[in-house]
């Protein structure tokens, strides 16, 4: 890494915060420093609109989608020259596993692939008018756009939103996690040495409530992407109403994975049980409570329950089933929610192990299988953000369908069941905004459109859809005569 971590990018420029201020990083494995980061705050961010405002006015939008996409796949390809090192930089500064680390160099290299090929392919519309008019529509970039993301994915964050955003035509001020964003500023620097413009990516590392809330409530800024806890969404959306900025937000769900009696026991828990350890819970679109049909509860209990004892925990370079949570604040959360469903006697049904070569410091919670829980229960409706996952027994393809529904969220969902028909009934009535046959989840997933419904938030992220979140429509009529 040639750029210091502890500076901020503005205009091409690396520099320290104003403040001379610094952040420090700790390893999720020990929790021991192993850098620190500028911490910009609301001037930084001011200099970085402004920076942003220009280059977009600029030589951004006098640069054609074409070369704006090549750019975007030299990019790409920079990403997959440096795919060792970045996944190393992401597994210490996350903690998770190397497999897992590599896994989201590999997407976020996808991102840039795709929307660098997509680039030059999005366009507008006519539309048949009055006799003697020509009405153009045209899709115009929307213009600076501030991101602000979280310490899950850091990597994948930056390519599922810069890609998307630099190839509309748009320029950014991103404001990455302080819990972890050290591949965010490597691919900062790598960006700028494949010949991203200055300006066009402005990087303001810094705390939440200082350099995050400083670019939430910008006046000058054009539209506002958020990656979060509710919690902090809510408080996005009010930041940015004052000045009327328009938001796209993606803030986590509570997934329900449903089990019908002619499920493929074999095809289902293994993904079953992967789709909630992997970020060793922490993905917005974990499948955290897993609905089995009453007739086959016991059987597949059982089978699930082995499999989550196999799950090993451990440092992110011993390469095992997870890694530790990310801080021991997340520690604490989680061990929060596990005390009171112990206090509330949800019985356990298994749980994984942490193994020998974790280290003291590191913050490590074992995976755990609780049920059955009453799907009013907390831990069957609140996201917990760890490996735990609940079981909740159902009666029929009604009750799943309801029970699937009955929280504030609506992210994504997986059904089990050989039964065609039936797996599209079910799907087509549940609230989310991707739902998986025998299947769960895609990788990075980067063609298919991905957001909520209800709480999970709004507006669409990946794939072609999110180069029309990216742009807007501007309507030109000719009276030709
Ligand atoms: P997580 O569940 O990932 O911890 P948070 O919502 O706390 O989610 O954080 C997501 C991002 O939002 C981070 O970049 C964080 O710095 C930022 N953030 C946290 N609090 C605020 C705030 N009050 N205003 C703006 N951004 C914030």
């Amino acid at each position: 890494m040639s750029a210091n971590p502890a500076t901020i990018c503005i205009n091409g420029q690396w520099q320290n915060a104003k403040n001379k201020q610094t952040i420090d990083v700790f390893a999720p494995s020990n929790g021991k420093k192993i850098s620190a980061i500028a911490r910009g705050d609301a001037p930084d961010v001011d200099f970085a609109v402004k920076a942003a405002r220009a280059a977009f006015e600029g030589v951004w939008s006098k640069t054609p989608a074409v070369e704006r996409g090549r750019l975007l796949s030299k990019l790409s390809a920079k990403i997959a020259e440096h795919a060792n090192e970045l996944a190393e930089l992401e597994a210490k500064d996350t903690g998770k596993a190397m497999k897992l680390a590599r896994n989201d160099i590999a997407a976020t290299v996808r991102y840039f692939e795709f929307y660098g090929g997509a680039a030059d392919k999005l366009h507008g519309d006519t539309i048949p008018f009055l006799d003697g008019y020509q009405v153009i529509v045209n899709r115009v970039p929307r213009g600076v756009v501030g991101h602000i993301i979280p310490w899950n994915y850091p990597a994948q964050m930056f390519g599922r939103t810069i890609a998307a955003c630099l190839a509309a035509g748009n320029t950014t001020v991103f404001k990455p996690a302080e819990d972890a964003c050290l591949s965010v500023i490597r691919m900062t620097e790598l960006a700028h040495g494949v010949g991203i413009p200055p300006g066009v990516i402005n990087l303001v590392t810094g705390l939440g409530h200082e350099a995050g809330a400083a670019l939430a409530s910008h006046p000058d800024l054009d539209y506002l992407s958020f990656t979060g806890s509710p919690e902090v969404g809510t408080q996005i959306q009010k930041m940015a109403a004052e000045h009327h900025t328009p938001c796209v937000l993606e803030l986590g769900g509570k997934s329900p994975q449903i089990v019908f009696e002619d499920a493929d026991f074999d095809k289902a828990i293994p993904v079953i049980v992967s789709a909630i350890i992997q970020n060793t819970g922490q993905t917005c679109s974990a499948g955290s409570r897993v609905l089995v049909q009453k007739s086959i509860y016991d059987r597949f209990v059982a089978q699930l329950a082995d499999k989550v004892r196999s799950v090993r925990v451990g440092a992110h370079d011993a390469d095992l089933d997870c890694g530790p949570l990310i801080s021991g604040a997340q520690c604490e959360r989680v061990k929060g929610f596990l005390a009171r469903a112990q206090a509330d006697k949800i019985p356990v049904l298994a749980e994984g192990a942490i193994d020998e070569n974790a280290q003291p410091g590191g913050y490590y919670v074992k995976p755990m299988l609780l049920g059955p829980v009453d799907p009013a229960h907390e831990l069957a409706q609140l996201e917990v953000f760890g490996p735990v996952l609940v079981v909740i027994p159902f009666d029929d393809e009604a009750h799943a369908v309801q029970v699937a529904n009955g929280t504030a969220f609506g992210l994504i969902a997986g059904v089990w069941t050989e039964n065609g028909g039936r797996q599209l009934r079910v799907a087509k009535q549940i609230r989310v905004g991707q739902v998986y046959i025998n299947g769960y989840g895609a990788g990075g997933g980067i063609e298919l459109p991905f957001g909520g419904f209800k709480r999970s938030g709004y507006g669409r992220a990946k794939g072609f859809e999110a180069l029309h979140e990216y742009t807007v429509t501007q309507t030109i009529v000719v009276n030709h005569g």
